[in-house]
């Protein structure tokens, strides 16, 4: 079984009438890159890099993050790598950076809200990926963006790294493209004012879901309540990728529900332009893919969508996998 998938490694995932699900891989190391391209991702959808200042006794350097950023940017040639920015707090620590207790630490101070208090762990790390934009398509994502003024703010502080760096003379792309994660509610329901200010969106559905749902992550004892497939959370996504395509610009989705078989009518209906997910899913989910119809599956999509409860959903999603098995 595991050999027939890796047949898939270099095929499209097209449906069976043709309609293409662009896929790439989530990461938050270098050595996952390998197994990504053998399994035939068309870039990083989502860069991880909390994971290059965790386990180790303090911030990493410039230097040291540049060569990591550039190492992605290189071996994925002309694909997208869309590094995220350090995003700790919620379930994250740092050993050398003491966050406060909190009561409700995913309610907390996390993402963009620690990097737009500490300018210049914020700066460093944006110098470290503008330099590496000048190796490949490097792109630049903000966590847990709930309003337009932390986007202009993360902005201003994006321009003044880029001006450090024209005074030393050192190479990058202008024009790197900005993106921010849509993770928080009211995210969503601003998405419209939202893509003035991004060059594309990308769906947190880990977290967009349990904020949506008020259901911590983490938390066992509810964890029969996380339903990526409420109707609200159908709804929030169609939000989103409309507010997107209205302004003409790319959304994807890299949260877990990515790389769930069971929501590829979701993406075909709304028209997500790239899914990125675990390397482990990219074969299951491609292969999925290929014995898909679009025009079956959409309109199944369109049925979930008059659907009033998670179960009914879900159970309609998962019966159409089994069915196409
Ligand atoms: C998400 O929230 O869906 C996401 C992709 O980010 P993380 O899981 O790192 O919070
Ligand atoms: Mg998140």
């Amino acid at each position: 079984k595991k050999q027939q998938l890796e047949l898939l490694a270099s095929v499209d995932a097209l449906t069976k009438d043709g309609a293409e699900l662009h896929l790439a891989a989530n990461i938050s190391s270098v050595k996952e890159l390998d197994l990504a391209l053998k399994y035939g991702a068309k870039g990083v959808g989502l860069f991880r890099t909390e994971f290059l200042y965790m386990d180790r006794p303090s911030l990493p350097s410039e230097q040291e993050q540049f060569e990591i950023y550039r190492q992605v940017a290189e071996k994925m040639g002309n694909y997208p790598v869309v590094i995220r920015t350090l995003d700790i707090g919620g379930d994250k620590e740092l050993d050398y950076f003491t966050l406060p207790e909190e009561d409700n630490p995913f309610l907390g101070y996390r993402a963009i809200r620690i990097s737009l208090d500490h300018k210049e762990l914020f700066k460093t790390q944006l110098l470290a990926i503008l330099r590496a934009s000048a190796y490949g398509g490097v792109r630049i994502m903000y966590p847990m963006i709930s309003s337009v003024d932390e986007v202009r703010r993360a902005n201003e502080i994006l321009r003044e790294a880029m001006a450090e760096l024209d005074e030393r003379g050192t190479p990058y792309n202008r024009d790197i493209p900005v993106g921010i994660m849509i993770e928080i509610p009211a995210a969503v329901t601003i998405a419209d004012l939202l893509t003035e200010e991004a060059d594309f969106f990308s769906i947190g559905t880990n977290d967009l879901v349990q904020y949506v749902l008020a259901v911590d992550r983490m938390n066992e004892q509810i964890a029969h309540m996380y339903h990526p497939y409420h109707p609200a959370i159908l709804r929030m996504l169609k939000m989103t990728v409309d507010a997107a395509h209205q302004s003409g610009i790319p959304v994807s989705v890299c949260g877990e529900m990515a790389g769930d078989e069971r929501s590829i009518p979701i993406w075909l209906k709304l028209g997500v332009d790239h899914l990125s997910m675990s390397i482990q899913s990219l074969l299951k989910v491609k292969h999925r893919t290929l014995n898909t119809s679009a025009e079956e599956a959409v309109k199944l999509a369109e049925e979930c969508f008059t659907m009033r409860t998670s179960l009914e959903i879900e159970q309609l999603l998962t019966d159409y996998v089994d069915s196409t098995k």
